[in-house]
């Protein structure tokens, strides 16, 4: 995932988190997981207090890992595909589906989280100008970074099958079992097994989504969501930041663990595609007398202290799990429980 690995910090007496230091593209990257097991917007919410807390320099935050996507008329998503969320006319990019209240007239949604900073605003533009011209640079880079390994290839994955919202799984860790008549026909992707990445409001929540009804009900009530995650919404308000999810189920009971090394591959790949679009010396903070903080310069890191007074990182990536908890090679237990 890094294009250089950095030395590890002294496990801090305040800080449980674990990070990995590093370097990608032009930037000092900071990355963070999830505790093993635990999962839900207010664990995600304490990993990023924790991170804010200890590197005071960090620039802004991208919340990768998997997804479940919500397909719909609109949005053809696709096992593999990536969603990037993306401020709308009415929304932020995130919305907390389950947070609200509960009156004579139904569930009225209150949370109202932030909108993620204008630079990686202008940087997803930009990204978004490459892949719509034909010179994106998500499948270089997820080969450049995983294509040596087949755990994260498409081929491990296995079939691509969306069912319809009402039909439910029958049994078993796949779908052998279930009938394929209730297997919503859909054309042939082309060029086959090309990556889309879809940008839109991504639903977060503290609860699994692994039905198909409650998904697109949800959808249809937050003018279209693109996919269900339990992460971003605890931190969008402390630490505003984009978040990239690799589609690996469609947040129905059908959903398995399948795809999720490769959703998790093409996410990553998405996350680099968009630091590469920022400059280093846009996002590296400014030291004592104007100087810029020497971007490569984590080899020889010092004591934390002085780290954070130099504010040597510029962007981070805050690594979380999805609905679930895998992420960027290194599995964090269940996803969801399943
Ligand atoms: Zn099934």
């Amino acid at each position: 995932m890094m294009d250089e690995e950095h030395g590890t910090l002294a496990q801090s007496p305040t800080d449980d988190n674990i990070y990995t230091l590093g370097r990608m593209g032009e930037h000092n990257v900071v990355i963070a997981h999830l505790p093993s097991g635990r999962m839900g917007t207010t664990t995600a919410a304490a990993v990023a207090a924790g991170m804010k807390a200890r590197f005071r320099a960090l620039q802004f935050v991208l919340l990768v890992g998997i997804g479940g996507g919500a397909p719909s008329d609109e949005a053809d998503i696709r096992l593999g595909d990536v969603v990037v969320s993306q401020p709308t006319a009415t929304h932020g990019g995130v919305i907390q589906y389950d947070h609200g209240k509960r009156t004579p007239r139904g569930f009225q949604r209150t949370a109202s989280l932030n909108q993620p900073p204008r630079l990686l605003l202008t940087a997803l533009a930009k990204v978004q100008a490459n892949q719509f011209s034909g010179r994106g640079l998500l499948s270089h880079l997820l080969f450049s970074t995983f294509g040596a390994n087949p755990y994260f290839s498409r081929g491990h994955a296995g079939p691509d099958q969306l069912f319809l919202p009402g039909y439910c799984h029958v049994r078993g860790a796949t779908c052998t079992a279930c009938d394929p008549s209730q297997i919503v026909k859909r054309a042939p992707r082309y060029p086959e097994a090309s990556i889309v990445a879809h940008y839109g409001t991504i639903a977060s929540g503290n609860q699994v989504m692994r039905d198909g009804v409650a998904r697109d009900l949800i959808s249809s009530e937050l003018d279209g969501v693109l996919c269900f995650e339990m992460e971003a919404a605890g931190l969008m308000n402390e630490f505003p930041c984009l978040v990239i999810r690799g589609i690996c189920d469609y947040a129905d009971s059908h959903k398995n663990k399948a795809w999720q090394p490769f959703a998790a591959a093409v996410a990553a790949a998405q996350a680099k595609e968009i630091l590469a679009a920022i400059p280093g010396h846009e996002a590296a903070a400014p030291l004592a007398g104007g100087q810029r903080a020497d971007r490569l310069g984590l080899a020889g890191l010092g004591p934390m202290g002085k780290e954070q007074e130099h504010g040597g990182f510029s962007p981070v990536i805050f690594s979380g799990t999805n609905h679930g908890g895998f992420q960027m090679g290194v599995n964090y237990g269940t996803i969801n429980g399943i």
